[in-house]
């Protein structure tokens, strides 16, 4: 079996399964008691705060421990808008092939009176941060633009982007959640205010992760409770997946520089493996994107067939986000870098791991080139495009 989802989760590593599995059976205390058992929680809790702050450059108090990446997104973005409103700006500025974490709470706050500018990607799936610039008025209140992609992994010039907000006075969150441990990334050095980030994209356990506010920001609650996390999140914190998280997150920000260099090699082979194959395109800017990011349309072909054909390979691969597969609609980001229906219909994305190796993606480059050939054998619209009823794209 080959794995090659890790955009969509990773397996967690050896090292946060031990520290998860120790804490539950040894360091189950709650965290807010004040007996012995409870402040051994509390110490390994602010341990995590304090090595989760190092890995990104920020203050321990600066981290509020989530339940993943969808949580920190939200909490950024509607804080932001609760200050913004309150001196009277309500405008934001994202960019179209954002995670639905951020369109959709965009969408929210749209139906209540504010005001969305989503930025052009462009062909490459990269913002320009001069038109980030263009785009801030005097009633903008946030930025906020992900640091990579999940479905097309390019990586955005946040550090650009983040001195453009800086200079202009507005706040700019980033999600973080595919970059994290994989590309380096520093809220000071990238002038980030806010940063989402999630355990179970860098091998740490689901239902974990981390929103990072630079001091003085004000964070919207978006549970009501307790005083955890210093008023920011109620409920009783998830210890021993926190720690696990950190462990993880150690471990792979430990191992970035190696995995980038193993992974960055084995995409640029099974890119241009795929690339033999007619009518195909690479999704994103061939350079500035993740590690093991890889993905493809073919023409004249459906997704979700080559998504069965490859499982039946022993290959786990995505047609794109796994939030999206199901439904019939082809994915926002492939159509906000301007891939028309037909086209962004027939996509493939492999995300390549750790342990992902040549002969791995020798077999994958097989595969894909015998399954997309067989499924285009019968596809009516590969008869039209062949036959010159309709025009070819790619
Ligand atoms: C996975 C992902 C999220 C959501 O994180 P969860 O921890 O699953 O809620 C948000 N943004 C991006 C870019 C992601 O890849």
């Amino acid at each position: 079996m080959i794995y090659a989802d890790n955009a969509a989760t990773t397996k967690m590593s050896e090292a946060a399964i031990h520290t998860m599995v120790s804490l539950l059976n040894e360091t189950w205390g709650n965290p807010s008691s004040l007996y012995e058992h409870g402040q051994k929680a509390k110490e390994v809790l602010e341990k995590a705060r304090e090595e989760v702050a190092a890995a990104i450059g920020a203050e321990p108090r600066e981290i509020v421990f989530t339940s993943g990446g969808s949580e920190a997104d939200n909490q950024a973005i509607l804080s932001a808008a609760a200050l913004g409103k309150k001196n009277g700006k309500i405008h934001i500025i994202s960019s179209a092939f954002e995670h639905h974490a951020v369109l959709h709470t965009l969408n929210k706050l749209e139906k209540e009176g504010y005001e969305v500018t989503l930025l052009d990607v462009h062909e490459n799936g990269l913002i320009v941060p001069e038109e980030v610039e263009e785009a801030i008025r005097e009633d903008t209140c946030l930025v906020t633009i992900m640091t990579a992609n999940n479905e097309i992994g390019t990586i955005q010039p946040i550090r650009e982007i983040g001195a453009i907000c800086r200079k202009k006075n507005v706040l700019f969150h980033t999600d973080a959640v595919q970059a994290i441990a994989h590309i380096p990334v520093n809220v000071a050095d990238d002038h980030i205010d806010m940063l989402s980030a999630s355990a179970h994209k860098f091998h740490g356990p689901k239902g974990v992760g981390f929103l990072s506010a630079r001091k003085g920001i004000r964070l919207t609650n978006l549970i009501e409770g307790g005083a955890q996390e210093r008023g920011r999140r109620a409920g009783t914190e998830n210890v021993p997946g926190i720690a696990a998280m950190t462990a993880a997150l150690k471990e792979t920000c430990g191992k970035m520089a190696e995995n980038a260099e193993h992974l960055t090699k084995l995409r640029n082979m099974l890119i241009e493996g795929l690339k033999e194959i007619p009518h195909s395109a690479l999704n994103g800017d061939a350079e500035r994107r993740l590690p093991g990011n890889v993905n493809f349309c073919f023409e004249g072909i459906e997704g979700e067939s080559l998504l069965l054909l490859l499982d039946d390979r022993g290959i786990q691969a995505s047609s794109g986000s796994a939030c999206t597969s199901g439904s019939l609609d082809p994915s926002h980001v492939l159509l906000a870098i301007g891939r028309v229906h037909d086209v962004a219909h027939g996509s493939l994305r492999l995300s390549l791991g750790e342990d992902t190796t040549e002969e791995d993606v020798r077999y994958m480059i097989r595969s894909v080139k015998e399954v997309v050939e067989y499924l285009r054998g019968f596809s009516p619209i590969w008869r039209d495009l062949m036959s010159g009823k309709k025009e070819f794209i790619l």
